[in-house]
């Protein structure tokens, strides 16, 4: 499978990890890469800049392939020295970045200056379309469905990929809802140049991630994903346990819902802490509807071969035999 994708990131199928906080460790990134895919690092995993600066020397120890680092931009608890990580990602050597949440521009030249590939991850076609305006060398088109921050405007990616087809002049990745080969086959249908999965990839045997929580995601049918802070403007979907539920009664309740109110059920710490010892009510976490369609906990190679050979034969064969009738 080659696409403007994986031309771009030097990878052999165009399938990319998600940025996952907690879960983008070098175990997960270079497991991926290691696959064919594109490994991430998420930077504000790792509590400092200089921690950062091991966790890709780690990685490098483990893949020779190429790998890229999250910068997520995005309200926090405590303030984020983004122009500290990003110098680290800069310095370290990395080539390929991807950021998320809010406008990276303020963060542009420094990559640029360094030559390094900028991935954005949009929620919207306009802001998409920005991320390509201000430089951006490829987005990904985070549909409704996604795991962690949909945005506001709760828009599938049904809609959102034919649109970024027809608007964006840079390659895009589809991301939101993917997890097999039929979703590969459909997303390069609309357009797109290759898939982005997170909670496929957190249910995975190299995942760093309790296995209870992976079991929890086979289990869950698609409907087992809440969205939380909308009272906030800064809405997350994440796994429907019984914290997910107390926040979602917390922002029920008449008038403005104050922060404050819901930092201890969510502060990320123990949702750290949940994936690492499996206490499955003792912090949320993000997971996308795609748990749905989760029903196994393969080796991130295992995985993206069976998406492959699915994705090819479904067009060599179903869609072919469909056109040629
Ligand atoms: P944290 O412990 O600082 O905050 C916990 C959660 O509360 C985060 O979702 C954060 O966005 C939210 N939050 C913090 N302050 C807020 C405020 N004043 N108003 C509304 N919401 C607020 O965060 P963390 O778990 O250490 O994660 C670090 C960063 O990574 C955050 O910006 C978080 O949003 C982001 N993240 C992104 C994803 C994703 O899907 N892209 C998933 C997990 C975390």
């Amino acid at each position: 499978m080659q696409t403007r994708v994986t031309q771009m990131l030097g990878i052999k199928y165009p399938i990319v990890q998600g940025g996952m906080q907690w879960v983008g460790l070098a175990e997960m990134a270079a497991a991926v890469s290691n696959a064919g895919g594109l490994g991430i690092l998420t930077a504000l995993t790792q509590p400092t800049p200089e921690a950062l600066a091991k966790e890709i020397v780690r990685c490098r120890e483990m893949t020779d392939k190429p790998f890229a680092v999250n910068l997520t931009i995005l309200p926090t608890i405590k303030p984020v020295p983004y122009e500290d990580y990003a110098r680290v990602i800069v310095g370290s050597g990395i080539r390929i970045v991807e950021t998320a949440g809010r406008n990276p521009e303020p963060y542009l030249p420094i990559f640029k200056s360094a030559d390094i590939k900028v991935i954005h991850k949009c929620t919207s076609l306009r802001h998409a379309l920005k991320a390509e305006r201000i430089g951006c060398d490829m987005v990904s088109v985070d549909g409704f469905e996604c795991a962690g921050h949909p945005g506001e405007d709760d828009v599938t990616n049904q809609i959102l990929l034919p649109l970024a087809a027809r608007r964006l002049q840079i390659p895009f990745l589809a991301s939101g809802g993917f997890g097999d080969g039929r979703g590969l086959a459909a997303a390069l249908a609309m357009g797109a140049d290759g898939i982005n999965m997170g909670t496929r990839f957190m249910v995975t045997r190299e995942a760093p991630v309790h296995e209870r929580v992976k079991q929890a995601m086979v289990d869950a049918s698609e409907l087992d994903t809440a969205l939380i802070y909308r009272t906030l403007r800064n809405t997350a979907r994440v796994f429907k346990n019984s914290v997910a539920e107390q926040v979602l009664a917390i922002e029920g309740q008449s008038g403005q819902t104050n922060f404050d109110d819901i930092r201890p059920l969510v502060q990320g710490t123990r949702g750290k802490q949940l994936l690492a010892e499996g206490e499955l009510d003792s912090g949320i976490w993000s997971a996308g509807m795609v748990v749905g369609l989760i029903d196994d906990i393969p080796s991130c190679a295992e995985l993206i071969d069976r998406i492959v050979v699915e994705a090819q034969q479904i067009i060599n064969e179903r869609l072919v035999t469909i056109v040629s009738q």
